[in-house]
C-alpha cells in the first residue's frame, strides 16, 4: 500500500488513524456483530455514536447550550435554499460575495426574497476580502451571509463583518474546526463535512435556538425545515449514519491533537512553510492578498498555463495528488486541511523547489 499526499479541496484527506480505526471496526462494531453501515439508526449503538459525536463537537467548539447541532444531508448547497426558507421572515437578506460559493448562495436566496449584495470582491476575481467594518446593512435584513473561507480562491475572513446587530450566517465548509471559533457571534454556522471533517454526505448546521421556528416560508419542504430535525435530534428520517460515525472519530482525533487551538497552531505552521516559499519563488506566486490568505486552501500559479499543467502532471507522478486549481480559475491549489500532515507540505515545497530549478529557463 502506498498512500499519496492528497491536496484535494474536497472530498479531502482524512486522518490515517481514523481510517485505520474504521477499517478495524468495519465487520464488527464494538461487539454488535455488524458494521455501522448495516445498523439501524434507531439502535442504542447508533444513538451512542451520534450523541457522542455531538458532545465532542460541542466540546471542541465550546458550543453554548442555546445552540442546536444538526447532522443533515444535501450538502452545503442544499443549505443555500434552507437558510432563506427558514430565516427570511422579512424576505430580505444581505450577502457578502467573496467567491463562487457565496455567489451561488445569494442567487439561490433570490428565489425567496430580496437579496442585497452589500459587499463583493468580484471586481478582482475574488482575490481579497472586502472591508466589512461599515457596510450598508439593510434595516430589515433577516440575516447577513458570508462564506468564511473561500475554497476556490483561497481567501478567508480573518475578522468577521460588522453586521450592525443582524444575525450572521456563515458557510464554514472549508475552515470547519481549523481554529477556535466564538459561536456566539453567529446565528447559524454550517458546512459540508467533506472538506475538513469527514466523508461527503453529511452537512452540519449549528443554529441558535431562537432561529428554529415553525414560521418558515410557505412551501418549505418538511425536510428543509430546521425545526423538523431539531425536534427529532437529527433522526427525523434515516441520517447519513456512517458519515456521522466517521465525523465522530475525527472529533475524537481533534481532541487528541489538543483541540482547535492546537489545530490553529499546527495549521499556521503548515501554511507558513508554503506561503514563505511562494513569497520568494521566482517561478510560482500566490494569487491572493496576503492579509486575506486562507490557512486551508492555497492557490498559486506560474503564469504559464502549459507550465502549470506540466507541474500538476509531474507532481502527481511524485505522489502529490490533486494540485490542479478549480476549473473556474486554473493554476494550482494545495488544500492543506487539518488532516494533511506537515510532512505533506514539506514534500510539496521540496518538489516545487526542484521543479523551479528544472524550469528556470521559462522564467
Ligand atoms: C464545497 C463547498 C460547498 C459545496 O458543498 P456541497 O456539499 O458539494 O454542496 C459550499 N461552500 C463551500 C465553502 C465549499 O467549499
Amino acid at each position: 500500500m502506498n498512500r499519496v499526499y492528497n491536496f484535494s479541496a474536497g472530498p479531502a484527506v482524512l486522518p490515517e488513524e481514523v481510517l485505520r480505526e474504521a477499517a478495524a471496526e468495519m465487520l464488527d462494531y464494538e461487539g454488535t456483530g455488524m458494521s455501522v453501515m448495516e445498523m439501524s439508526h434507531r439502535s442504542s449503538a447508533f444513538q451512542k455514536i451520534i450523541d457522542t459525536a455531538e458532545q465532542d463537537l460541542r466540546d471542541l467548539m465550546a458550543i453554548p447550550d442555546n445552540y442546536k447541532v444538526l447532522f443533515l444531508q444535501g450538502g452545503a448547497s442544499q443549505q443555500f435554499a434552507a437558510i432563506p426558507m427558514n430565516l427570511m421572515k422579512n424576505k430580505v437578506a444581505d450577502y457578502i460575495v467573496t467567491g463562487q460559493w457565496a455567489k451561488k448562495a445569494s442567487q439561490e436566496a433570490m428565489k425567496y426574497g430580496k437579496v442585497n449584495i452589500v459587499a463583493s470582491s468580484a471586481d478582482q476575481t475574488f482575490s481579497y476580502i472586502p472591508d466589512c467594518s461599515d457596510l450598508p446593512i439593510s434595516e430589515d435584513a433577516d440575516y447577513v451571509y458570508i462564506c468564511e473561507n473561500n475554497t476556490i480562491y483561497g481567501t478567508k475572513f480573518h475578522e468577521l463583518p460588522n453586521t450592525k446587530g443582524k444575525t450572521l450566517v456563515a458557510d464554514v465548509s472549508s475552515c470547519f474546526l481549523s481554529e477556535p471559533v466564538d459561536v456566539t457571534k453567529y446565528g447559524l454556522i454550517y458546512g459540508g463535512v467533506q472538506k475538513n471533517i469527514g466523508p461527503a454526505g453529511v452537512v452540519i448546521v449549528i443554529i441558535r435556538e431562537d432561529l428554529i421556528t415553525d414560521d418558515v416560508l410557505d412551501g418549505t419542504p418538511t425536510m428543509l425545515k430546521y425545526k423538523t430535525h431539531a425536534d427529532a435530534g437529527s433522526l427525523y428520517n434515516t441520517p447519513p449514519a456512517y458519515g456521522i460515525y466517521i465525523c465522530g472519530k475525527v472529533f475524537q482525533w481533534l481532541k487528541k491533537q489538543g483541540g482547535l487551538a492546537a489545530m490553529k497552531e499546527h495549521n499556521e505552521k503548515k501554511a507558513k512553510i508554503l506561503y514563505d516559499y511562494l513569497d520568494q519563488s521566482r517561478l510560482f506566486k500566490g494569487t491572493v492578498e496576503k492579509k486575506d490568505r486562507s490557512l486551508m486552501n492555497v492557490p498559486f500559479v506560474t503564469g504559464d498555463a502549459d507550465l502549470d499543467a506540466k507541474f500538476v502532471k509531474e507532481a502527481k507522478a511524485a505522489g502529490l495528488e490533486n494540485l490542479k486549481g478549480h476549473r473556474s480559475v486554473g493554476g494550482m491549489r494545495a488544500s492543506i486541511y487539518n488532516a494533511m500532515p506537515i510532512e505533506g507540505v514539506e514534500a510539496l515545497v521540496a518538489f516545487m523547489k526542484k521543479f523551479e530549478e528544472e524550469n528556470e529557463l521559462h522564467v
